[in-house]
Parts: C-alpha cells; sequence; structure tokens
C-alpha cells in the first residue's frame, strides 16, 4: 500500500489521482483535501457561470472520486488545519494542487482605492466563492476599464455586458445578477499593453462578444499591422484576429453598451477622491522584439470600476520552497523535495486550459512510481482522521458534497443548473 495526499481538488488534483489510480491500482490510498467544503476549484470558481458545457467537465471527475480508493477531505486548510510538516510524516508523498489563486497585483498608484479589483476576486464574486461573496463593486457606471488580453478579461467583459436574461442556463449567483441588473456601465474599455497580433484572446470567446443582446464591441483600424500580415498568425491566433478585424466594421452605429478594445494602452494610474473615478493611460510602443514601452503621451479613461486581469500566483506554504519571481512552489518537473511534489497552476504557474492540467498529473504519478517504494510504514488517513478528530475540525466527504450540490440543483431559479451556496456554513448544513 501506498498512502498519498494532493492538496487541492481542483482539475490537477483530480487528474493527479485518476493518474495514480492508474500507476498503482487497488495497492494505493489517495486523499484529496481542499480547504473548501466542496470540490473542483476553478471549474466551480473560477469558468463563468455561462459556459456550463466547460463546467460540466467536473462530472468526468467523479468516477475517481468514487472509488473506494480515493477520498475527498473538504473543509481542511493545509497550513491552517494541518501543516505540510505533518502531512509528510502521515503520507509517503504529499502532491500540492492548490492552484494560483492570489492576484498578480497592479503596480501603479492608485490601484488599492475602492472599486479596482483583481480577476479572482471579481471572477470569485460573480460564481460565489465564500471568500469574495461579500465584494460588493461598484457598477454605478458609466465606464468600466479591464486592464489585460487574456481570456480572463474576456469573460469579465462579456458578464458586465450581459442583460439578465442572457443569463439564462447560467449558474452566476443571485447576488452577481440581482446587482448586474442594476447596472449603470455603458461603456467596457478593455486595456492591452500590446496590439491585436499580441492577444492571448481564443476565437471562440472573442466571437462570443460580437453575439451580445445589447452590448458591441469596437477595435479601431489604426492599431492593426497590414491584413497580409495575419497569414503569418498561427490559425487559432489568426481567427481571433479575424474577429477583432470584423469589430471594425461591426462597431459602429449606436448599442446601449460599447466594448472599446484599446490596445498600445498601459495604466500609469488609477485616480478619484476615495474611489476609482479615472484611469491615466500611457500609449506604448513595440520594439523589434515585440516589448512594449511608453510613448510618454497620455489621455484619461473616467470609470467607476476597474478589474486587473494580469495574472495570478500560488501563495507561499510554510516549509515549502518557492520561487517569488514566478510565484509559485520551486520544483524540477514537479519534484520539490523528497516526498512532496506539485501539479498543475501550483507547478506551471497560471497558464492552460482544464485539460492542460492532465499531463501534469501523469506526469507526478510516474515520478511517484520511480521515487516511492511499496509497503508503507506510513498511517496515512488514519493518522489525518486522528488529527483532525482531536483539532475539531468538521471534514466534508464527497458523499456530502453530493448532498450538497443536491440541494443546490432543488433550489435553483428558473432554467438555472443549481444556486451555488455561497458561504462555507451554508454548505456545511446543507449536508444535512
Ligand atoms: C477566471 C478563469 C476562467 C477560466 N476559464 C477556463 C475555461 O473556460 N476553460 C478552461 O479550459 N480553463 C479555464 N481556466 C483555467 C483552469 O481553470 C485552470 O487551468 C485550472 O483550474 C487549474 O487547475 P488547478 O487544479 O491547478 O487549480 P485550481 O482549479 O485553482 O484548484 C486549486 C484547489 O486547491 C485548493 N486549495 C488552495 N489552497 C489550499 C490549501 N492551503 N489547503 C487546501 N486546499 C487548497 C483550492 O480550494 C482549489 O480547490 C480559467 C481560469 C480562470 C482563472
Amino acid at each position: 500500500m501506498r498512502h498519498i495526499a494532493v492538496i487541492g481538488s481542483g482539475p490537477a488534483g483530480y487528474y493527479t489521482a485518476e493518474a495514480c489510480q492508474k500507476q498503482f491500482g487497488a495497492a494505493v490510498h489517495i486523499d484529496i483535501i481542499d480547504k473548501l467544503p466542496v470540490p473542483y476549484g476553478l471549474i466551480r470558481f473560477g469558468v463563468a457561470p455561462d459556459h456550463q458545457s466547460i463546467k460540466a467537465v467536473a462530472k468526468r471527475y467523479e468516477a475517481v472520486a468514487n472509488s473506494e480508493n480515493v477520498r475527498f477531505v473538504g473543509n481542511v486548510a493545509v497550513g491552517r488545519d494541518v501543516s505540510i510538516a505533518e502531512l509528510m510524516t502521515l503520507y509517503d508523498a504529499v502532491v500540492l494542487a492548490t492552484g494560483a489563486p492570489a492576484d498578480r497585483p497592479l503596480d501603479i498608484p492608485g490601484a488599492a482605492l475602492p472599486g479596482v479589483f483583481g480577476s479572482a476576486a471579481f471572477v470569485g464574486w460573480y460564481n460565489g466563492h465564500p471568500e469574495f461573496a461579500t465584494l460588493r463593486p461598484p457598477l454605478d457606471g458609466p465606464g468600466a476599464v479591464i486592464v489585460g488580453n487574456g481570456n480572463v478579461a474576456l469573460d469579465v467583459t462579456r458578464i458586465l455586458a450581459k442583460t439578465r436574461a442572457e443569463f439564462a442556463g447560467s449558474d452566476i449567483v443571485a447576488h452577481a445578477l440581482d446587482a448586474l441588473d442594476m447596472s449603470r456601465i455603458k461603456r467596457i474599455s478593455v486595456l492591452g499593453r500590446r496590439g491585436p497580433h499580441q492577444i492571448a484572446m481564443t476565437p471562440k470567446e472573442l466571437g462570443e462578444l460580437g453575439h451580445l443582446a445589447r452590448a458591441r464591441p469596437m477595435t479601431d483600424p489604426k492599431d492593426f499591422p497590414p491584413a497580409a500580415d495575419d497569414a503569418l498568425l498561427e490559425p487559432g491566433m489568426r481567427k481571433s484576429v479575424a474577429h477583432l478585424r470584423d469589430f471594425v466594421r461591426t462597431g459602429s452605429g449606436p448599442a446601449e453598451i460599447t466594448i472599446e478594445f484599446d490596445f498600445f494602452a498601459m495604466p500609469v494610474a488609477i485616480e478619484g477622491d476615495g474611489r476609482a473615478e479615472r484611469v491615466i493611460v500611457e500609449r506604448t510602443q513595440l520594439d523589434a522584439q515585440g516589448r512594449s514601452s511608453g510613448t510618454g503621451e497620455r489621455y484619461t479613461i473616467p470609470c467607476g470600476l476597474v478589474v486587473t486581469c494580469v495574472g495570478y500566483a500560488t501563495p507561499p506554504i510554510e516549509g515549502v520552497p518557492y520561487e517569488h519571481g514566478r510565484g509559485r512552489f520551486a520544483n524540477t518537473e514537479g519534484r520539490i523535495l523528497p516526498g512532496l511534489y506539485c501539479v498543475g497552476w501550483a507547478r506551471r504557474g497560471p497558464s492552460g486550459t482544464i485539460g492542460t492540467n492532465r499531463p501534469d498529473g501523469y506526469l507526478i504519478a510516474e515520478h511517484l512510481a520511480a521515487d516511492m517504494v511499496d509497503g508503507s510504514r506510513k498511517a496515512g488517513r488514519a493518522g489525518l482522521d486522528a488529527l483532525l478528530v482531536e483539532r475539531s475540525v468538521e471534514v466534508v466527504t464527497f458523499r456530502d458534497w453530493l448532498t450538497i450540490e443536491a440541494a443546490e440543483v432543488a433550489r435553483a431559479r428558473d432554467g438555472a443548473p443549481r444556486e451555488k451556496f455561497v458561504d462555507i456554513a451554508a454548505m456545511i448544513s446543507a449536508r444535512g
């Protein structure tokens, strides 16, 4: 028998458990420990609520989650309820799959003003993350500035632009839906330091912006290189740029909400009297290597809300070597120290899709097969259970989660797949 603790129940955690099952068969016990009482990490709290087909991937993890030798140990925070050192004495291997939930700060004057939010907080608010349920972002508009040129910036923009009716069939939480319904935002500016050829936005997400009920995306023809240059792009990127070029043509004409793509634009300060009221932006230019630098030309965008979508970091955990510059655990292909590993966003940093975490999980299982010997003398799950009982930690099991999920489905509004519980006490009491 081998005892493995996986910390984090997002995609990386479940793919690691799946790979370990394939690698070791019945000769392994895997505990997937999560600080929240509900599983699946960013699938529940990051992926946009109007992208239900993507969220449905979580169903694929249920076969692993329901296996005899895999347990979900929810509502147990590593670093608070149990330490890494303790887990390493209890298990043969500890795998950190804790993701990268901390917003990287926008390091400019005024970034701490009320009305400025990182995307982890803002996305967590509309997805019902317990830490962000009380955020109350100011939507009294008329302007909102979204900083970043990746898919998260597109998600935030689309959520701000949709009508109530366009959220039908989504699992957006009621507090966000009601607030967005009252929103007075009329202009959403999406700032990118570089140009249309340097975006990190995928065609599907960009295309969706062109089909919104009351909002119209706009791009400026002056921002584009000659059309012939698009042929040099890889096919997905070429499609994305084609959407942006379409927005030049379709962006004219009246609309209730305009979405303005402002390329070659870098925020240099956020100003306001006690809250964000405007963003000072500097025009940029690119050098031959594609690096951006300010030109000195500045202008102001009035706004009441700023959402920065400029990346994430993994919070350090005591006793675990950490790479500060890259905001992730220090590791060599997932190995941190003997018996300690990392996987997913905690290993690579915040890039890639849900599926990118699968090969990561399989790589870790290979390392474990090479590093671990059979015939463990560790206490494993029995040892963890004893420790948690001693500390009066209320553990939520996978069976409990299925009961919580059923309760969320039962209280769903018209057409919605579920109405999420947004605080931990409510989640725990819903398990009956
Ligand atoms: C806003 C947003 C939208 C996205 N949309 C898409 C999309 O549409 N399609 C797509 O393919 N990808 C999308 N992604 C990317 C995808 O979500 C990630 O690739 C994936 O979730 C990373 O998996 P992970 O397991 O490494 O981390 P996470 O999913 O973040 O899981 C980490 C888990 O660790 C737990 N945890 C953290 N710290 C502790 C601790 N100390 N103790 C115990 N547990 C802990 C957390 O509670 C969480 O459950 C999106 C990402 C974001 C941020």
